[in-house]
Protein backbone atom coordinates (compact mmCIF):
# COMPACT_ATOMS: atom_id res chain seq x y z
CA UNK A 1 0.00 0.00 0.00
CA UNK A 2 1.76 3.53 -0.65
CA UNK A 3 0.17 5.80 1.28
CA UNK A 4 -0.72 10.04 0.03
CA UNK A 5 1.88 11.77 1.05
CA UNK A 6 0.17 15.36 2.59
CA UNK A 7 -2.34 14.46 6.02
CA UNK A 8 -5.17 16.02 4.16
CA UNK A 9 -4.25 13.57 1.47
CA UNK A 10 -4.00 10.96 4.15
CA UNK A 11 -7.39 12.08 6.11
CA UNK A 12 -9.18 12.08 2.89
CA UNK A 13 -8.40 8.72 1.82
CA UNK A 14 -9.28 6.69 4.86
CA UNK A 15 -10.74 8.86 7.28
CA UNK A 16 -14.93 9.43 7.20
CA UNK A 17 -16.25 13.39 7.47
CA UNK A 18 -19.03 13.74 10.06
CA UNK A 19 -20.73 17.19 10.04
CA UNK A 20 -18.51 18.46 7.66
CA UNK A 21 -19.40 20.73 4.56
CA UNK A 22 -17.29 18.43 2.17
CA UNK A 23 -17.07 21.20 -0.70
CA UNK A 24 -15.48 23.43 1.97
CA UNK A 25 -13.03 20.31 2.71
CA UNK A 26 -12.18 19.85 -0.92
CA UNK A 27 -11.32 23.35 -1.53
CA UNK A 28 -9.36 24.30 1.56
CA UNK A 29 -8.05 20.69 2.63
CA UNK A 30 -8.32 19.17 6.65
CA UNK A 31 -6.91 21.14 9.15
CA UNK A 32 -5.24 18.03 11.17
CA UNK A 33 -4.40 18.92 14.69
CA UNK A 34 -1.85 17.74 16.73
CA UNK A 35 -1.80 19.58 19.73
CA UNK A 36 -3.18 22.63 21.64
CA UNK A 37 -1.85 25.31 24.26
CA UNK A 38 -4.57 26.72 26.54
CA UNK A 39 -7.38 27.85 24.00
CA UNK A 40 -5.53 27.25 20.91
CA UNK A 41 -5.18 24.54 18.46
CA UNK A 42 -1.91 23.56 16.60
CA UNK A 43 -1.98 21.91 13.31
CA UNK A 44 0.64 20.02 11.07
CA UNK A 45 2.15 23.36 9.79
CA UNK A 46 2.81 24.55 12.86
CA UNK A 47 -0.21 26.79 12.56
CA UNK A 48 -2.13 28.31 15.97
CA UNK A 49 -5.69 28.88 15.69
CA UNK A 50 -7.72 30.53 18.83
CA UNK A 51 -10.79 28.04 18.90
CA UNK A 52 -13.45 30.28 20.02
CA UNK A 53 -15.92 26.92 19.87
CA UNK A 54 -13.92 24.96 23.05
CA UNK A 55 -13.38 21.94 20.86
CA UNK A 56 -17.34 21.40 20.11
CA UNK A 57 -18.06 23.18 23.04
CA UNK A 58 -15.97 20.64 25.65
CA UNK A 59 -12.61 21.60 26.13
CA UNK A 60 -13.92 24.58 28.85
CA UNK A 61 -10.19 24.52 30.50
CA UNK A 62 -8.30 24.22 27.50
CA UNK A 63 -6.36 21.90 25.59
CA UNK A 64 -3.57 21.30 27.94
CA UNK A 65 -4.29 21.60 31.36
CA UNK A 66 -1.61 20.22 33.91
CA UNK A 67 -4.44 19.24 36.75
CA UNK A 68 -6.64 17.38 34.48
CA UNK A 69 -3.42 15.74 32.86
CA UNK A 70 -2.62 14.65 36.29
CA UNK A 71 -5.29 13.83 37.19
CA UNK A 72 -5.84 11.10 34.43
CA UNK A 73 -2.68 9.63 34.52
CA UNK A 74 -2.78 8.99 38.27
CA UNK A 75 -6.16 7.47 37.90
CA UNK A 76 -4.21 5.54 34.71
CA UNK A 77 -1.82 4.11 37.18
CA UNK A 78 -3.99 3.46 39.94
CA UNK A 79 -6.59 1.38 37.91
CA UNK A 80 -7.23 1.78 34.19
CA UNK A 81 -10.58 0.50 33.71
CA UNK A 82 -13.52 -1.05 35.38
CA UNK A 83 -16.97 -0.79 34.52
CA UNK A 84 -20.45 -0.89 36.83
CA UNK A 85 -22.37 -3.87 36.00
CA UNK A 86 -23.03 -7.06 38.55
CA UNK A 87 -22.46 -4.81 41.54
CA UNK A 88 -19.58 -3.70 41.00
CA UNK A 89 -17.93 -0.19 40.19
CA UNK A 90 -15.07 1.79 40.81
CA UNK A 91 -14.79 3.82 43.79
CA UNK A 92 -14.11 6.69 41.86
CA UNK A 93 -17.51 6.11 40.18
CA UNK A 94 -19.06 6.43 44.16
CA UNK A 95 -17.14 9.46 44.29
CA UNK A 96 -18.47 11.43 41.39
CA UNK A 97 -21.97 10.22 41.64
CA UNK A 98 -22.06 11.90 45.30
CA UNK A 99 -20.40 14.84 43.53
CA UNK A 100 -23.26 14.83 41.03
CA UNK A 101 -25.90 14.93 43.42
CA UNK A 102 -24.07 17.73 45.35
CA UNK A 103 -23.52 19.92 43.21
CA UNK A 104 -27.15 19.34 41.33
CA UNK A 105 -29.90 21.20 42.02
CA UNK A 106 -31.62 18.40 43.75
CA UNK A 107 -31.29 17.61 47.45
CA UNK A 108 -30.83 14.02 46.43
CA UNK A 109 -30.63 11.87 43.07
CA UNK A 110 -29.24 9.39 41.33
CA UNK A 111 -26.81 8.95 38.82
CA UNK A 112 -26.18 6.96 35.74
CA UNK A 113 -23.24 7.09 33.12
CA UNK A 114 -23.34 6.63 29.52
CA UNK A 115 -20.25 7.21 26.92
CA UNK A 116 -21.63 10.71 25.21
CA UNK A 117 -24.08 12.90 25.62
CA UNK A 118 -26.28 11.19 23.33
CA UNK A 119 -26.13 7.89 24.89
CA UNK A 120 -27.43 9.81 28.01
CA UNK A 121 -30.61 11.27 26.10
CA UNK A 122 -31.41 7.20 25.23
CA UNK A 123 -31.02 5.77 28.33
CA UNK A 124 -33.41 8.50 29.33
CA UNK A 125 -35.83 7.79 27.55
CA UNK A 126 -35.54 4.32 27.75
CA UNK A 127 -35.81 4.59 31.76
CA UNK A 128 -38.50 6.83 31.31
CA UNK A 129 -40.39 4.07 29.01
CA UNK A 130 -39.46 1.53 31.31
CA UNK A 131 -40.88 3.61 34.36
CA UNK A 132 -44.02 4.47 32.55
CA UNK A 133 -44.74 0.80 31.55
CA UNK A 134 -43.72 -0.43 34.94
CA UNK A 135 -46.65 2.35 36.32
CA UNK A 136 -49.31 0.57 34.17
CA UNK A 137 -48.47 2.93 31.39
CA UNK A 138 -47.42 1.20 28.26
CA UNK A 139 -48.69 3.89 26.03
CA UNK A 140 -46.63 6.31 27.55
CA UNK A 141 -44.08 6.72 24.88
CA UNK A 142 -44.31 9.78 22.85
CA UNK A 143 -41.97 12.65 23.81
CA UNK A 144 -41.76 16.20 22.99
CA UNK A 145 -39.18 18.26 21.96
CA UNK A 146 -38.80 21.81 20.06
CA UNK A 147 -37.59 22.86 16.76
CA UNK A 148 -33.65 23.88 16.57
CA UNK A 149 -32.93 21.13 19.53
CA UNK A 150 -30.01 18.94 19.67
CA UNK A 151 -29.66 15.64 21.65
CA UNK A 152 -27.37 13.75 19.61
CA UNK A 153 -27.23 11.36 16.91
CA UNK A 154 -28.36 8.02 17.95
CA UNK A 155 -31.58 6.31 16.88
CA UNK A 156 -33.46 8.00 19.47
CA UNK A 157 -31.21 11.24 20.19
CA UNK A 158 -31.18 11.93 16.40
CA UNK A 159 -35.18 11.92 16.72
CA UNK A 160 -35.46 14.00 19.56
CA UNK A 161 -33.15 16.71 17.16
CA UNK A 162 -35.00 19.01 15.45
CA UNK A 163 -33.32 19.30 12.74
CA UNK A 164 -34.29 18.71 9.28
CA UNK A 165 -30.93 16.69 8.05
CA UNK A 166 -32.02 13.67 9.89
CA UNK A 167 -34.47 13.43 6.72
CA UNK A 168 -31.77 11.70 4.96
CA UNK A 169 -32.07 8.62 7.96
CA UNK A 170 -35.66 8.68 7.62
CA UNK A 171 -35.49 9.90 11.04
CA UNK A 172 -37.63 11.02 13.36
CA UNK A 173 -39.15 7.74 14.25
CA UNK A 174 -42.94 7.88 15.01
CA UNK A 175 -43.72 9.13 18.42
CA UNK A 176 -41.13 12.31 18.48
CA UNK A 177 -42.71 15.47 18.67
CA UNK A 178 -41.31 19.34 17.96
CA UNK A 179 -42.99 22.34 19.29
CA UNK A 180 -42.23 25.65 18.51
CA UNK A 181 -38.54 26.98 19.18
CA UNK A 182 -38.53 29.60 21.72
CA UNK A 183 -36.52 32.14 19.75
CA UNK A 184 -38.25 35.29 19.78
CA UNK A 185 -36.58 37.60 17.89
CA UNK A 186 -36.80 34.73 15.16
CA UNK A 187 -39.80 33.31 15.40
CA UNK A 188 -42.14 36.37 17.50
CA UNK A 189 -45.14 37.73 14.78
CA UNK A 190 -45.33 41.12 14.01
CA UNK A 191 -46.33 43.18 16.76
CA UNK A 192 -46.28 40.37 19.34
CA UNK A 193 -44.48 41.22 22.37
CA UNK A 194 -42.24 38.40 24.17
CA UNK A 195 -45.10 37.87 26.59
CA UNK A 196 -47.18 37.23 24.05
CA UNK A 197 -45.28 34.75 22.10
CA UNK A 198 -44.60 33.03 25.65
CA UNK A 199 -48.12 32.58 26.01
CA UNK A 200 -48.86 31.18 22.60
CA UNK A 201 -45.90 28.51 22.78
CA UNK A 202 -47.41 27.20 25.96
CA UNK A 203 -50.58 27.20 24.64
CA UNK A 204 -49.13 25.18 21.73
CA UNK A 205 -48.00 23.00 24.20
CA UNK A 206 -51.13 22.42 26.24
CA UNK A 207 -52.81 21.72 22.88
CA UNK A 208 -50.26 19.39 21.56
CA UNK A 209 -50.65 17.58 25.03
CA UNK A 210 -54.39 17.71 24.75
CA UNK A 211 -54.83 16.30 20.78
CA UNK A 212 -51.89 13.09 21.41
CA UNK A 213 -53.31 12.73 25.54
CA UNK A 214 -51.24 13.03 28.11
CA UNK A 215 -51.11 9.74 28.49
CA UNK A 216 -49.59 9.20 25.72
CA UNK A 217 -46.33 11.04 26.56
CA UNK A 218 -43.62 10.07 28.10
CA UNK A 219 -41.55 13.54 29.10
CA UNK A 220 -40.67 16.45 27.72
CA UNK A 221 -36.70 17.31 27.14
CA UNK A 222 -35.00 20.76 26.65
CA UNK A 223 -31.85 22.50 26.21
CA UNK A 224 -32.04 25.47 28.54
CA UNK A 225 -29.91 27.63 26.08
CA UNK A 226 -30.31 25.67 22.18
CA UNK A 227 -26.10 25.25 21.53
CA UNK A 228 -26.41 23.28 18.31
CA UNK A 229 -29.41 25.23 17.11
CA UNK A 230 -27.72 28.57 17.08
CA UNK A 231 -27.17 29.39 20.66
CA UNK A 232 -30.98 30.06 21.49
CA UNK A 233 -31.90 31.61 24.99
CA UNK A 234 -35.35 30.62 25.97
CA UNK A 235 -37.71 33.59 25.39
CA UNK A 236 -38.03 35.52 28.69
CA UNK A 237 -40.49 33.58 31.48
CA UNK A 238 -40.54 30.34 28.61
CA UNK A 239 -39.87 27.89 30.99
CA UNK A 240 -42.11 29.43 34.16
CA UNK A 241 -44.90 29.23 31.15
CA UNK A 242 -44.25 25.74 30.16
CA UNK A 243 -43.69 23.82 33.32
CA UNK A 244 -46.95 23.94 35.39
CA UNK A 245 -48.39 22.72 32.28
CA UNK A 246 -46.01 19.66 32.22
CA UNK A 247 -46.22 19.21 35.82
CA UNK A 248 -50.22 18.98 35.70
CA UNK A 249 -49.89 16.37 32.92
CA UNK A 250 -47.54 14.27 34.86
CA UNK A 251 -44.97 14.82 32.15
CA UNK A 252 -41.15 14.71 33.64
CA UNK A 253 -39.23 17.91 32.34
CA UNK A 254 -35.35 16.88 31.63
CA UNK A 255 -32.97 19.64 31.14
CA UNK A 256 -30.51 18.53 28.54
CA UNK A 257 -27.34 20.37 30.01
CA UNK A 258 -24.98 19.08 27.91
CA UNK A 259 -23.67 22.36 26.82
CA UNK A 260 -25.05 24.19 29.57
CA UNK A 261 -23.85 22.33 32.52
CA UNK A 262 -20.74 23.11 34.49
CA UNK A 263 -20.54 26.67 34.06
CA UNK A 264 -21.06 28.15 30.46
CA UNK A 265 -24.36 29.84 31.10
CA UNK A 266 -22.79 31.64 34.06
CA UNK A 267 -23.97 28.91 36.60
CA UNK A 268 -23.66 25.48 37.26
CA UNK A 269 -26.45 24.73 35.33
CA UNK A 270 -28.46 26.44 32.89
CA UNK A 271 -31.41 25.60 34.76
CA UNK A 272 -30.17 27.98 37.77
CA UNK A 273 -29.35 30.79 34.94
CA UNK A 274 -32.92 30.38 33.86
CA UNK A 275 -34.90 29.24 37.10
CA UNK A 276 -36.39 26.49 37.25
CA UNK A 277 -35.53 22.61 38.65
CA UNK A 278 -36.25 19.93 35.78
CA UNK A 279 -37.31 16.14 36.91
CA UNK A 280 -33.85 15.40 35.54
CA UNK A 281 -30.53 16.55 33.99
CA UNK A 282 -28.50 15.37 31.28
CA UNK A 283 -24.55 16.03 31.16
CA UNK A 284 -22.08 15.34 29.17
CA UNK A 285 -19.35 17.17 26.91
CA UNK A 286 -18.45 19.66 29.78
CA UNK A 287 -18.49 16.67 32.65
CA UNK A 288 -14.74 15.65 31.76
CA UNK A 289 -14.22 19.08 29.91
CA UNK A 290 -13.52 17.28 27.37
CA UNK A 291 -10.44 14.71 28.22
CA UNK A 292 -12.41 11.75 28.44
CA UNK A 293 -15.81 10.44 26.88
CA UNK A 294 -18.57 10.56 29.19
CA UNK A 295 -22.35 11.35 30.06
CA UNK A 296 -24.29 11.06 33.07
CA UNK A 297 -28.29 11.03 33.74
CA UNK A 298 -28.47 13.07 36.86
CA UNK A 299 -32.24 11.86 38.44
CA UNK A 300 -33.74 14.38 40.65
CA UNK A 301 -35.61 12.65 44.03
CA UNK A 302 -38.73 11.94 42.75
CA UNK A 303 -37.84 10.31 39.40
CA UNK A 304 -34.91 8.76 41.51
CA UNK A 305 -37.20 7.18 43.81
CA UNK A 306 -40.04 6.06 41.39
CA UNK A 307 -37.42 4.33 38.73
CA UNK A 308 -35.49 3.03 41.92
CA UNK A 309 -38.31 1.41 43.22
CA UNK A 310 -39.39 0.22 39.80
CA UNK A 311 -36.31 -1.57 39.44
CA UNK A 312 -36.78 -3.28 42.95
CA UNK A 313 -39.32 -4.94 41.48
CA UNK A 314 -37.88 -6.18 38.19
CA UNK A 315 -34.73 -6.91 40.45
CA UNK A 316 -32.35 -6.25 37.15
CA UNK A 317 -32.12 -3.42 35.06
CA UNK A 318 -31.07 -4.53 31.55
CA UNK A 319 -29.00 -1.44 30.66
CA UNK A 320 -25.55 -0.38 30.84
CA UNK A 321 -22.71 0.53 28.58
CA UNK A 322 -19.34 -1.32 28.72
CA UNK A 323 -17.49 1.99 30.05
CA UNK A 324 -20.29 3.06 32.11
CA UNK A 325 -18.60 5.06 35.29
CA UNK A 326 -14.99 4.64 33.93
CA UNK A 327 -12.99 5.35 36.41
CA UNK A 328 -10.58 7.67 34.51
CA UNK A 329 -13.41 9.21 33.05
CA UNK A 330 -14.70 9.74 36.45
CA UNK A 331 -11.53 10.67 38.24
CA UNK A 332 -11.20 13.36 35.30
CA UNK A 333 -14.83 14.68 36.04
CA UNK A 334 -13.94 15.01 39.71
CA UNK A 335 -11.04 17.30 38.82
CA UNK A 336 -12.73 19.03 35.93
CA UNK A 337 -15.95 19.92 38.02
CA UNK A 338 -13.03 20.86 40.90
CA UNK A 339 -11.29 23.26 38.41
CA UNK A 340 -14.47 24.73 37.07
CA UNK A 341 -16.02 25.44 40.34
CA UNK A 342 -13.12 25.78 42.95
CA UNK A 343 -9.82 26.89 40.40
CA UNK A 344 -11.94 30.54 39.24
CA UNK A 345 -13.28 29.09 35.57
CA UNK A 346 -16.51 29.66 36.44
CA UNK A 347 -15.63 32.63 37.66
CA UNK A 348 -13.93 33.87 34.80
CA UNK A 349 -16.77 33.13 32.87
CA UNK A 350 -19.23 35.84 35.24
CA UNK A 351 -16.31 38.34 34.57
CA UNK A 352 -15.88 38.23 31.47
CA UNK A 353 -19.14 37.78 29.82
CA UNK A 354 -20.27 41.63 30.50
CA UNK A 355 -16.83 42.40 27.81
CA UNK A 356 -17.67 39.42 25.78
CA UNK A 357 -21.56 40.97 25.26
CA UNK A 358 -20.32 44.92 25.07
CA UNK A 359 -18.19 43.56 21.97
CA UNK A 360 -20.87 41.64 20.05
CA UNK A 361 -23.33 44.65 20.57
CA UNK A 362 -20.44 46.68 19.41
CA UNK A 363 -20.43 44.26 15.96
CA UNK A 364 -24.40 43.99 15.52
CA UNK A 365 -24.35 47.56 14.82
CA UNK A 366 -22.88 46.44 11.49
CA UNK A 367 -25.99 46.39 8.87
CA UNK A 368 -25.21 42.77 8.25
CA UNK A 369 -25.63 41.54 11.43
CA UNK A 370 -29.26 40.82 12.63
CA UNK A 371 -29.19 39.76 16.49
CA UNK A 372 -26.34 39.09 18.65
CA UNK A 373 -27.79 36.50 21.25
CA UNK A 374 -26.42 34.19 24.37
CA UNK A 375 -25.15 34.01 28.03
CA UNK A 376 -21.99 33.74 29.65
CA UNK A 377 -19.73 32.06 27.20
CA UNK A 378 -21.98 30.78 24.05
CA UNK A 379 -23.03 33.56 21.91
CA UNK A 380 -24.06 34.00 18.58
CA UNK A 381 -24.11 36.47 15.84
CA UNK A 382 -26.68 35.89 12.69
CA UNK A 383 -25.91 37.50 9.58
CA UNK A 384 -28.83 38.96 8.02
CA UNK A 385 -29.20 40.04 4.42
CA UNK A 386 -31.90 43.18 5.63
CA UNK A 387 -31.61 44.13 9.11
CA UNK A 388 -35.13 45.65 9.06
CA UNK A 389 -37.44 42.79 7.88
CA UNK A 390 -35.04 40.47 9.13
CA UNK A 391 -34.83 38.78 5.51
CA UNK A 392 -32.05 36.24 5.38
CA UNK A 393 -29.17 35.78 2.69
CA UNK A 394 -29.69 33.43 0.47
CA UNK A 395 -28.97 29.80 1.78
CA UNK A 396 -26.11 29.34 -1.65
CA UNK A 397 -24.06 32.02 -0.62
CA UNK A 398 -23.26 30.11 2.68
CA UNK A 399 -22.39 33.44 4.55
CA UNK A 400 -21.88 31.79 7.77
CA UNK A 401 -19.27 29.06 6.39
CA UNK A 402 -17.56 32.38 4.48
CA UNK A 403 -17.11 34.21 7.73
CA UNK A 404 -16.13 31.16 9.61
CA UNK A 405 -13.42 30.14 6.86
CA UNK A 406 -12.26 33.78 6.85
CA UNK A 407 -11.87 33.60 10.51
CA UNK A 408 -10.07 30.20 9.95
CA UNK A 409 -7.66 31.87 7.38
CA UNK A 410 -7.15 34.65 10.40
CA UNK A 411 -6.13 31.91 12.82
CA UNK A 412 -9.63 31.52 14.65
CA UNK A 413 -11.80 28.74 14.79
CA UNK A 414 -15.52 29.51 14.57
CA UNK A 415 -18.21 27.66 14.19
CA UNK A 416 -20.90 28.57 11.23
CA UNK A 417 -24.71 27.27 12.28
CA UNK A 418 -27.12 28.21 9.83
CA UNK A 419 -27.01 31.80 9.12
CA UNK A 420 -25.27 32.14 12.28
CA UNK A 421 -21.51 32.12 13.56
CA UNK A 422 -20.64 30.43 17.71
CA UNK A 423 -18.51 31.60 20.07
CA UNK A 424 -18.30 29.62 23.04
CA UNK A 425 -14.18 29.63 23.86
CA UNK A 426 -12.84 28.02 26.93
CA UNK A 427 -13.53 29.52 30.36
CA UNK A 428 -9.51 30.30 30.24
CA UNK A 429 -9.76 32.93 28.12
CA UNK A 430 -7.99 36.06 29.44
CA UNK A 431 -9.11 39.81 28.12
CA UNK A 432 -5.85 39.86 25.83
CA UNK A 433 -7.70 36.45 23.87
CA UNK A 434 -10.75 37.84 23.48
CA UNK A 435 -9.86 41.09 22.08
CA UNK A 436 -7.55 38.50 19.65
CA UNK A 437 -11.14 36.61 18.96
CA UNK A 438 -13.17 39.98 18.41
CA UNK A 439 -10.50 41.47 16.26
CA UNK A 440 -10.16 38.62 13.58
CA UNK A 441 -13.65 38.17 14.14
CA UNK A 442 -14.67 41.80 13.11
CA UNK A 443 -11.86 41.55 10.04
CA UNK A 444 -13.52 38.39 8.54
CA UNK A 445 -17.22 39.95 9.02
CA UNK A 446 -16.01 43.01 6.88
CA UNK A 447 -14.28 41.02 4.77
CA UNK A 448 -17.30 38.88 3.80
CA UNK A 449 -20.01 41.77 3.86
CA UNK A 450 -17.93 43.32 1.65
CA UNK A 451 -17.79 40.78 -1.01
CA UNK A 452 -21.51 39.94 -0.77
CA UNK A 453 -22.66 43.54 -0.98
C1 LIG B 1 -23.48 17.50 21.97
C2 LIG B 1 -24.83 17.37 22.55
C3 LIG B 1 -25.44 16.13 22.74
C4 LIG B 1 -24.82 14.86 22.23
O1 LIG B 1 -23.64 14.55 22.86
P1 LIG B 1 -22.61 13.52 22.15
O2 LIG B 1 -21.59 13.31 23.21
O3 LIG B 1 -22.10 14.19 20.93
O4 LIG B 1 -23.38 12.29 21.85
C5 LIG B 1 -26.65 16.08 23.37
N1 LIG B 1 -27.26 17.20 23.79
C6 LIG B 1 -26.73 18.40 23.64
C7 LIG B 1 -27.43 19.61 24.16
C8 LIG B 1 -25.50 18.54 22.99
O5 LIG B 1 -24.97 19.75 22.78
Amino acid sequence: MTKPQSWDARAKEYSLYGFTDMPSVHDRGTVVVTHGEGPYIVDTNGRRYLDANSGLWNMVAGFDHKGLIEAAQAQYARFPGYHAFFGRMSDQTVMLSEKLVEVSPFASGKVFYTNSGSEANDTMVKMLWFLHAHEGNPQRRKILTRWNAYHGVTVVSASMTGKPYNEVFGLPLDGFIHLTCPHYWRHGEPGETEEKFVARLARELEETIEREGADTIAGFFAEPVMGAGGVIPPARGYFQAIQPILCRHGIPLISDEVICGFGRTGQTWGCETYDFIPDAIISSKNLTAGFFPMGAVILGPELAGRIGAAIEEIEEFPHGFTASGHPVGCAIALKAIDVVMNEGLADNVNRLAPRFEANLQRLAEKPNIGEYRGVGFMWALEAVRDKATKTPFDGKLSVSERIANSCTDLGLICRPLGQSVVLCPPFILTEPQMDEMFEKLEQALDKVFAELA
